[in-house]
C-alpha cells in the first residue's frame, strides 16, 4: 500500500531528459501522493536551476546546493562563494550532493576530497544537513566525514548500495540511509534486503 503522503528527497529534475515533460512529472508525482520533492543540485548551473524550480513551485519543491564529486574540478573559489549565498536561501534545505566517487573518477581524487571538505564546512556554516554521494570510496569518505560530523546538522547517504559493514559505519555516524538503490536495482541492492527484516 502506498502511504498517503511521501517526500522524495532526491530528484534529478534539472536533467535535460525532463525538458519536454517536467511539469507533467511534477503533476503525476502529486497524484501519486508525493507531496514534496527536493531537487538535487549537482553543479553550479544545476543548483541555480534547482532553486528556480523550487521558487516556482513554492512549498512543493525544494533544492539542494552543491557540487557532485563528478564536478569537483569545477568548485572554484568563486563558485564556493556563490554556493555560500545560495545555500542560505530558504528554498535550499541541504548542501550537496557532495562526496566521493572513485568508481568513475571523473574528477581527480585529491580534488574530490578538497571539494568534499569545503562543502562539509559550508553545511556547518549554514546549519543545514548534507546530501551525500559515495561510490567505491568508503574509507576516505568516512575519514573526511568524521572530521566534520560534530559540526553538521545531519546527513543522508543517498542511494546506498554498499556492504553491511559500511551500512553499520554510517548508522554509527547517525546518518540517514537512502534505500532507492536497494529497491530499484536488484543487481546493486539485493544483498541488503535481508537487513531490512
Ligand atoms: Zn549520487
Amino acid at each position: 500500500m502506498i502511504a498517503s503522503s511521501l517526500i522524495d528527497i532526491g530528484i534529478n529534475l534539472t536533467h535535460d531528459s525532463f525538458n519536454s515533460d517536467r511539469d507533467a512529472v511534477i503533476a503525476r508525482a502529486a497524484q501519486a501522493g508525493v507531496v514534496q520533492m527536493i531537487v538535487t543540485g549537482s553543479s553550479g548551473p544545476s543548483t541555480r536551476q534547482a532553486i528556480e524550480l523550487a521558487q516556482s513551485h513554492s512549498g512543493r519543491l525544494f533544492a539542494t546546493a552543491g557540487v557532485h564529486p563528478h564536478h569537483a574540478s569545477e568548485l572554484s573559489d568563486d563558485l564556493l562563494a556563490d554556493l555560500r549565498q545560495l545555500a542560505m536561501l530558504p528554498e535550499v534545505v541541504a548542501v550537496g550532493e557532495c562526496g566521493l566517487d572513485y568508481f568513475r573518477d571523473l574528477s581527480p581524487r585529491a580534488v574530490q576530497q578538497t571539494a568534499f571538505h569545503r562543502q562539509l564546512e559550508l553545511a556547518a556554516l549554514v546549519g543545514k544537513p548534507v546530501f551525500l554521494h559515495q561510490r567505491d570510496a568508503h574509507a576516505d569518505f568516512v575519514a573526511i566525514l568524521s572530521e566534520h560530523r560534530k559540526a553538521l546538522a545531519g546527513g543522508v547517504a543517498h542511494c546506498f548500495t554498499g556492504s553491511r559493514e559500511e551500512l553499520i559505519a554510517y548508522l554509527k555516524m547517525d546518518l540517514a540511509i537512502g534505500i532507492t538503490g536497494w529497491i530499484c536495482d536488484e543487481r546493486r541492492g539485493s544483498h541488503l534486503l535481508p537487513l531490512m527484516r
